[in-house]
């Protein structure tokens, strides 16, 4: 844990770290993700032909305090549960911004975020589904019909934020260690109607930060490969990539920008760095004006 951890960035780092962002991130994701702020929240927004949206969040734009500073989106942490609405709010109405108003129209009613119960398990399941059983899930299927209106929000501080992308819908997934050995990904994909064709990798811990014991290398290099191994450090990349490739989305069509959310402290939320009392930072998808 660095003795920063957990400390909010002042306004100009917060702003430099921004625009270290916006320069890299072109490049990152060859042009598939672009940063976008929104109603005053910085969006690392998808670059997709049609109606789908997918956004990632930074820990910028919101109003927690330390350690919480600033856009934390849990209440699971020990945040001011007031702070934490308040954020939320402001994520919504940056959302609806991205739609466009006009494209909404007044007639509509607003986004609803939705967001799972995560436990590091491996079900996944339809956002409409989940709304009427609050079920605990890791990952949700956000449908173009059936979920008109709403956001499949799931919430990450390292672990792997994957975002399936297929011709009919799409699915937000939450893959830690434990969910990417018991193949949460790959069962993604099984709650979607068609395979997914893309996939985009959000913001976690990468293989510069994640020192694990000799026992868990061990699995995932038997599980994914000795590629997930790097010295005494797991590569969860690698391991999702992998995971990716299982359910036939090639490699060319895996957007991984590569931020490292416990090197990016300016930037990101880091459970190995910060410690259990931190924020979390989002993966969302939804179709706009449905
Ligand atoms: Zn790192």
């Amino acid at each position: 844990m660095s003795p920063s951890g957990g400390a909010p960035p002042d306004v100009a780092t917060a702003r430099r770290a921004l625009a270290g962002l916006d320069r890299s991130l072109e490049d990152r994701s060859g042009g598939r993700l672009v940063l976008e702020t929104s109603a005053g929240v910085p969006l690392l927004l998808a670059r997709l032909p049609g109606k789908l949206r997918v956004a990632f969040t930074t820990r910028l734009g919101g109003v927690s305090d330390p350690p919480f500073a600033s856009l934390n989106l849990s209440t699971k942490t020990g945040d001011d549960p007031g702070a934490v609405g308040q954020n939320l709010a402001r994520l919504r109405r940056a959302l609806e911004r991205v739609d466009g108003e006009t494209e909404r129209g007044a007639g509509h009613s607003a986004l609803t975020l939705i967001s799972p119960s995560q436990v590091h398990g491996t079900r996944v399941v339809g956002a409409a589904e989940h709304r009427e059983q609050m079920a605990e899930a890791d990952g949700l299927v956000v449908h173009p019909d059936l979920d008109r209106g709403t956001a499949a929000l799931l919430l990450f501080a390292d672990c792997v934020p994957v975002v399936l992308v297929g011709e009919v819908d799409t699915a937000v997934v939450h893959a830690g260690w434990r969910g990417l050995l018991e193949g949460v990904i790959q069962q993604g994909a099984r709650a979607m109607t068609g395979p997914p064709a893309l996939a985009f990798i959000g913001p976690s811990i990468g293989p510069c930060c994640y020192e694990v014991g000799a026992d868990l290398r061990a699995r995932f290099a038997a599980r994914y490969g000795s590629r997930t191994v790097e010295g005494d450090r797991l590569d969860l990349w690698s391991a999702a990539e992998a995971a990716l490739g299982e359910i036939g989305v090639l490699p060319a069509q895996v957007i991984n920008p590569r931020l490292c959310t416990s090197c990016q402290t300016e930037l990101f939320y880091s459970h190995r760095r910060d410690g259990p009392r931190t924020g979390r930072q989002g993966a969302l998808a939804w179709w706009s004006g449905t």
